[in-house]
């Protein structure tokens, strides 16, 4: 039936209204803070290209995760910048390593230990390069080997899971690592830590911002051989496939707003729970639209999210964690 039986303004007449017919929500429990852990004590280094966000001692990330707790957010996923950094990324899996400092410390905060604590995993924050696994130089430059990479992956997902990580998220591309992890998190009685896996992480211009809160810039080259291309959604499609058959739990989407068609995607192929990250770039550029004064922070910040919502996503990794679930309470 047309107009004028037919008359969509009906529907959108009130406030309550609106909120009775709305199809897509957004609650603070869908929302993951990114947590990024420095070594010192009372550290709180604002990044300069995210305002907002910092890098945080293991006492000030309690503190922080403590308030996001209280906001009712979902869970953090924890980086970390190690004191010192090598060839093979040996920070990422020492015992003593930043985050699972941080990790034994936010289960000993009673406001904050029930909060998902999810663990990245990668190399690339702990290795002296700055790429995601082991480097081969060979005459016609350098690769970085990815078999050799896996046993390393392996190692760090199961000491993250002993320090406390009720999550791990591997981050690095490597072919075949989820498997490893598997099998690796299963020999430490860790078969009941699941594996949010990065399945579809495209070599994106929007982590810009992150590199200098990770610390985690490659010192040459880029990561395109190992992250995705843009143009591609149907490659995404059979990562996320292979990552479900090595046995992921779930599956995170990366960047998330230049790709919501592939969220959109992903989505309707599976029915695993799926996360997105709303990444450095689109977080940093918002922000300087708001300093601007061009963009209202407030409704900008909301819409941004609920479009990640809309497209497919269960939960998203947002910097404006805290900002919108205070614009939700
Ligand atoms: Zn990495």
């Amino acid at each position: 039936m047309a107009f004028p039986q037919t008359r969509m303004r009906r529907l959108r007449r009130s406030d309550s209204m609106r909120a009775l017919v709305r199809e897509t929500t957004l609650e603070p429990g869908d929302l993951i803070h990114p947590i990024f852990i420095c070594p010192g004590q009372g550290v709180r280094k604002p990044i300069g290209s995210m305002p907002g966000v910092f890098n945080l001692s293991v006492d000030e990330a309690v503190r922080d995760a403590e308030e996001a707790a209280s906001l009712g957010i979902g869970g953090l996923l924890l980086f970390g910048l190690p004191e010192s950094k090598d060839e093979q990324g040996s920070g990422a899996w020492d015992e003593n390593g930043i985050v699972q400092q941080g990790l034994r410390a936010l289960k000993q905060s009673a406001a904050a230990k029930n909060l998902v604590l999810i663990a990245d995993v990668c190399l690339c924050e702990y290795t002296s390069h700055g790429h995601c696994g082991i480097l081969d130089e060979t005459s016609d430059g350098w690769t970085v080997k990815n078999d050799p990479t896996l046993d390393l992956l392996a190692r760090t997902a199961a000491s993250l899971a002993l320090a406390g990580a009720d999550i791990v998220a591997p981050s690095d591309m490597m072919d075949g690592r989820v498997a490893a992890i598997r099998t690796a998190l299963d020999a430490a009685h860790s078969e009941d830590t699941p594996i949010l896996s990065y399945a579809s992480k495209f070599a994106s211009a929007f982590y810009g911002p992150f590199r200098e809160a990770a610390d985690s810039a490659p010192q040459f080259g880029d990561r395109r051989s190992y992250q995705m291309d843009g143009g591609n959604l149907r490659e995404a499609m059979r990562e996320i496939d292979l990552d479900l058959e090595e046995g992921a739990d779930m599956i995170l989407m990366k960047p998330a707003m230049p790709y919501l068609d592939v969220i959109r995607a992903a989505r309707q192929r599976v029915d695993v729970p799926i996360g997105a990250y709303q990444v450095s770039g689109e977080y940093s550029m918002l922000q300087a639209a708001f300093e601007k004064g061009w963009l209202d922070r407030d409704r900008a910040t909301l819409e941004s999210l609920l479009g990640i919502r809309r497209a497919g996503a269960d939960f998203i990794v947002t910097y404006f964690a805290k900002d919108a679930a205070r614009l939700l309470a």
